[in-house]
């Protein structure tokens, strides 16, 4: 669609700030900007915020994050989410930035794949690694959220489920000694004899009660409305066993592409955004931070990538309106917080 005819319809959204994934370093980039009286909208592809904490390692410790000795991912991701919250800024999960048009007076309509036009004064690109999706189950995709899922933000959603989850990396070993404290019975399936996880969780696993079945794979999946049960076939054998489960986590990994943004005229570098010391990428208005952005001396880090945000927002505050200072103050000075 062109830009005089997505100019004519009225946008779903209208934002100060458009926020391009809901990682560490949107959400925080969200918080920010709300600090500071603008508008937010936040798109992510993936249902659920967090970013890489939230669906590859959330039952990881985190140790190096300021001011916080150790914290599980999801337990930061959800930190973060409610920190971000606290201005109310507009959270579109499960939508992709698409395209992007620049209007006459340098404000933006970008669409996502699922049909939304956001009109935003400045944008922030936080894509960390890009867009990532799931690696798909081969079989039963069409019980996804009827029994079939890839994340598990919250174990307690299986509480007295039988569970089989799918994999051999750390994401299933993780889910399988998380899930094995409330699920009713937890069986683990990867199609190869050895784990990709961490020696320490495999050691772990083998200690635990999750029964361990390789190499298998899922062949079949049944249910009416929901699982009910699978099919698993012996990879070397063939031999097929039934097992009757409520509930599939499949953990097969992620597949991480820059997608539709490396068609947004920013100037790439190995893959990532190149930005300057004010997190301005080469295209006016348009800020980047986190792990997408690459300068000289860059370290991908959630500490970083938050102070990042911070420049980010702050610098597209006074692109958007010039008489607004650089620094905005502290949020412990007086009446800068919301009570
Ligand atoms: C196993 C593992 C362990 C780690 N441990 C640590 C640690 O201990 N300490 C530490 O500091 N760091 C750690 N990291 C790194 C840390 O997770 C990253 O630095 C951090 O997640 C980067 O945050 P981000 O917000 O920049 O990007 P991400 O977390 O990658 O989030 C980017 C978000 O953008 C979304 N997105 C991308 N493209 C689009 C699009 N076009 N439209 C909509 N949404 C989009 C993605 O879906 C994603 O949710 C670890 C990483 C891994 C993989």
């Amino acid at each position: 669609m062109s830009s005089d005819e997505l100019s004519g319809r009225t946008p779903d959204h209208d934002v100060d700030i458009l926020i391009v994934g809901a990682g560490p370093s949107g959400l925080y980039a969200a918080y920010y900007a709300g600090f500071r009286a603008m508008s937010v909208a936040v798109v992510d592809s993936l249902s659920e915020p967090g970013g890489q904490l939230a669906a590859l390692y959330p039952e990881k410790v985190i140790y190096d994050v300021g001011g916080i000795p150790a914290i599980l991912g999801r337990e930061l991701a959800a930190d973060l989410f409610k920190q971000a919250q606290t201005y109310n800024p507009t959270m579109l999960l499960g939508h992709s930035a698409q395209d992007l048009h620049r209007l006459d007076d340098g404000s933006f309509l970008v669409t996502t794949d699922t049909g939304l036009l956001i009109h935003a004064k400045a944008i922030i690109v936080t894509a960390g690694i890009g867009i990532f999706t799931p690696r798909r189950l081969p079989v039963g995709q069409e019980y996804e959220g009827h029994g079939l899922r890839y994340f598990v933000p919250n174990p307690g959603e299986l509480s007295g489920r039988r569970v089989l989850v799918v994999g051999g990396g750390d994401s299933a070993v993780d889910y399988a000694l998380m899930l094995e404290k409330v699920a009713a019975s937890v069986t683990l399936i990867h199609r190869r004899n050895e784990f990709r996880a961490h020696e320490a969780s495999v050691a772990q696993l083998r200690e635990s009660s999750v029964t361990i079945m390789t190499p298998y794979q899922v062949s079949a999946v049944y249910g009416d409305a929901h699982v009910e049960a699978v099919d698993v076939t012996d990879h070397d054998t063939k031999n097929t066993v039934r097992l009757e489960v409520d509930e599939i986590v499949a953990a097969l990994g992620f597949v991480a592409e820059l997608g539709p943004l490396a068609n947004w005229g920013m100037e790439l570098r190995h893959r990532h955004i190149a930005v300057d010391t004010t997190m301005a990428t080469s295209v006016p208005r348009i800020y980047a931070a986190g792990d997408i952005t690459d300068y000289p001396g860059k370290v991908k880090l959630i500490s970083v990538g938050l102070g990042e945000a911070a420049i980010a927002v702050n610098n597209a505050a006074v692109a958007i309106d010039p008489s607004k200072k650089l620094f905005p103050g502290h949020s412990s000075d007086p009446d800068k917080h919301p009570s």
